[in-house]
């Protein structure tokens, strides 16, 4: 099933996947994101240094891909959930450009990335020598060739119990004390080896921080993960 509506780069006569949108009669469509990954819909791009979980303080190139339907209340990109605003771009050039800089490592997000089909975005990154990192809520199937897997599980749209053996760290967001319960039923499906974040929702910090900190003192198999580049006033 292709996903979602947008306009094919202008010599899209002969794109396979505008021949589909035709046969298939998508008459309400603009462009269908292919299938097969080539082209993504990307929301921006930038070098900057992971700010939160495991690889936090790395310096990272960021692929923010448009397009969510998980419906985070207190999401902070809310201009990335309608995919239709984001250009599509060819997965060749995005990886082109995170090439140009030296940190040799990638944080694909969103939006909810894993919307998309990253088998060929991550197979051109890894082709460069780049490392390749993940964050997802998990709501969607697994594709990609990933160094590293970031789950981090929403209420609004539970994650898929197929995703969390493969993931390298969960990092919960609490928004409200229920959160610690939540962030204990998803402990139970990942791996033994799994990193596990409690990470305070930015508007909810002053409520939520010192519960964190008593509850990881607590339950020390938990780890704080803070939104640093927040307070480094970086993106
Ligand atoms: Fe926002 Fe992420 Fe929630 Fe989507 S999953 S609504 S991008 S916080």
């Amino acid at each position: 099933m292709d996903i979602a509506i947008y306009d094919f780069p202008k010599n899209h006569a002969n794109h396979p996947e505008y021949l589909k949108y035709l046969i298939f009669g998508a008459l309400k469509a603009k462009t269908i994101i292919p299938e097969n990954g080539t082209l993504l819909p990307l929301m921006e791009e930038f070098y900057t240094i992971q700010g939160e979980g495991f690889n936090s303080g790395k310096a990272a190139y960021f692929i923010r891909l448009g397009g969510c339907d998980v419906g985070c209340h207190w999401c902070d990109v809310k201009e990335s959930w309608d995919a239709e605003l984001h250009p599509l771009t060819p997965t060749q050039t995005i990886a082109d450009n995170a090439d140009k800089f030296p940190g040799k490592s990638v944080v694909v997000t969103g939006g909810e990335p894993l919307l998309y089909n990253l088998d060929e975005l991550t197979k051109q990154l890894k082709a460069k020598g780049i490392a390749t990192f993940i964050e997802t809520s998990g709501a969607y199937p697994l594709s990609g060739y990933w160094d590293w897997i970031c789950l981090s599980p929403k209420k609004f749209k539970a994650p898929r119990k197929d995703i969390a053996p493969f993931a390298n760290e969960l990092k919960v967001i609490v928004f409200n004390k229920s959160d610690f319960l939540w962030a204990e039923e998803h402990a139970e499906m990942v791996s033994p080896n799994c990193k596990l974040y409690l990470q305070p929702e930015w508007s909810k910090s002053a409520e939520m921080t010192p519960l964190i900190i008593e509850y990881v003192m607590n339950n020390p198999k938990w780890e704080i993960s803070l939104q640093t580049h927040k307070f480094l006033n970086i993106p």
